[in-house]
């Protein structure tokens, strides 16, 4: 830091710059020498480096007009970040000092980890909802009920009283972040005055005390596409809270549950049910009116048609919520024993039973019969 180049020469532009004139320059070096685009180039860092010095000071009016006067020496302590005037600890704090800049430039906020003062991102909420298979096939638009944080009114999430304006912490120069020597190593943490956030708040607002949020309750209204199935998750980016002191917001994740049907049970996109035809029918063949998921459909049976035995109806299942493939229907063929028949009836099966050479019980009497001949028999007195 011995000879410092003049800032004008570092961005390239003359005395009587316009301050567009400035940070078109800015952008250009910045851009050119951007450490994304230099990966391991110690000078390209240097230059970049050097170009956000100069604009941090030829952007501000006040601070270029120091420097106009007296040289790097009008900007000594000027920064209270110690020696040689503005100065940049590292290059997070370039990132979060002209992060707007480069935004344009890299698709924003590409620097996460890094540290420096940033607002912290509001917290994740979890959310359900419950629906049923036909709005599970076709896909519905659900209102739910949530509570969150949300931006406070009063004081438009800045946490200060209106009026005031957070400052710039003094401890940490606004940086958020401190260095610590130790021996031989310079530990960078998190500012312990500011906790990161680079300002500090002397008028805390009125309504939620500093925090820039307050509690709401909402009712939203969520889009469940076709397919959804018990277990899925919906995940709703931007609606979960805001960050403290207007950080964005974090996201909401909705469970979707999915209720038992009365008629269909559901494996992934597959859906079975059962319909029940008479040993007539199963022999001879028939045609019977099937439910689907949405109206319904006939279903031929063919003749010596088994118990137990399965029709596949491609396509009439539940479409897949990834890629929109619909499964199918597998309807399973029940063969229904009556538990009672007419006398009619019970002459026809013993005729047919004679034929088949089988051997059934003779005729009894019902059940009711023989109560009605046991109150007969009891004795009265
Ligand atoms: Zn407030
Ligand atoms: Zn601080």
């Amino acid at each position: 830091m011995a000879t410092k180049r003049d800032f004008y020469e570092v961005l390239g532009v003359s005395k009587s710059a316009t301050a567009e004139e400035i940070k078109k320059a800015y952008k250009k070096l910045a851009l050119k020498h951007h450490p994304d685009r230099n990966r391991g180039d110690d000078e390209a860092i240097e230059r970049f480096k050097e170009a956000a010095e100069a604009y941090e000071v030829l952007s501000d009016p006040d601070k270029r007009g120091r420097y106009d006067r007296f040289g790097h020496d009008g900007l000594r302590g000027a920064a209270g970040r110690g020696g040689g005037g503005a100065g940049f600890h590292d290059l997070n704090d370039i990132f979060e000092s002209f992060g707007d800049i480069f935004g344009d430039m890299f698709g924003g906020g590409r620097r996460g980890g890094g540290g420096g003062a940033r607002t912290s991102r509001g917290a994740d909420i979890q959310a359900s909802v419950t629906i049923d298979l036909v709005a599970a096939a076709t896909g519905c638009e659900e209102t739910i009920r949530i509570s969150r944080k949300k931006t406070c009114n009063h004081c438009n999430g800045s946490g200060a009283e209106p009026g005031t304006t957070p400052e710039v912490c003094d401890y940490c120069g606004g940086a958020g972040q401190v260095v610590q020597a130790q021996g031989f190593f310079r530990i960078q943490t998190t500012c312990p005055a500011c906790r990161g956030q680079g300002k500090v708040i002397r008028h805390k607002c009125n309504t939620c005390y500093g925090s820039g949020r307050e509690d709401e309750s909402i009712e939203l209204t969520v889009k469940i596409p076709a397919g959804m199935d018990n277990g899925m998750q919906l995940c709703l980016r931007g609606e979960g809270e805001v960050g403290l002191q207007g950080g964005p917001r974090g996201d909401l994740y909705v469970d979707v549950k999915v209720k038992d049907h009365a008629i269909f049970q559901r494996e992934g996109n597959h859906l079975f049910c059962r319909v029940p035809i008479s040993y007539s029918q199963a022999v001879l063949g028939t045609t019977v009116e099937i439910p689907l998921i949405q109206g319904k459909d006939r279903l031929e049976i063919p003749p010596g048609t088994q118990p137990g035995e399965v029709i596949r109806l491609r396509g009439k299942g539940l479409p897949d919520a990834r890629n929109g493939h619909v499964g199918d229907l597998h309807v399973e063929v029940q063969v229904v024993v009556p538990r009672k028949v007419s006398d009619e009836h019970d002459a026809l099966l013993r005729k047919l039973a004679k034929h088949e050479e089988a051997e059934v019980h003779p005729h009894r009497k019902s059940w009711l019969d023989k109560l009605t001949d046991f109150f007969k028999s009891e004795p009265e007195n």
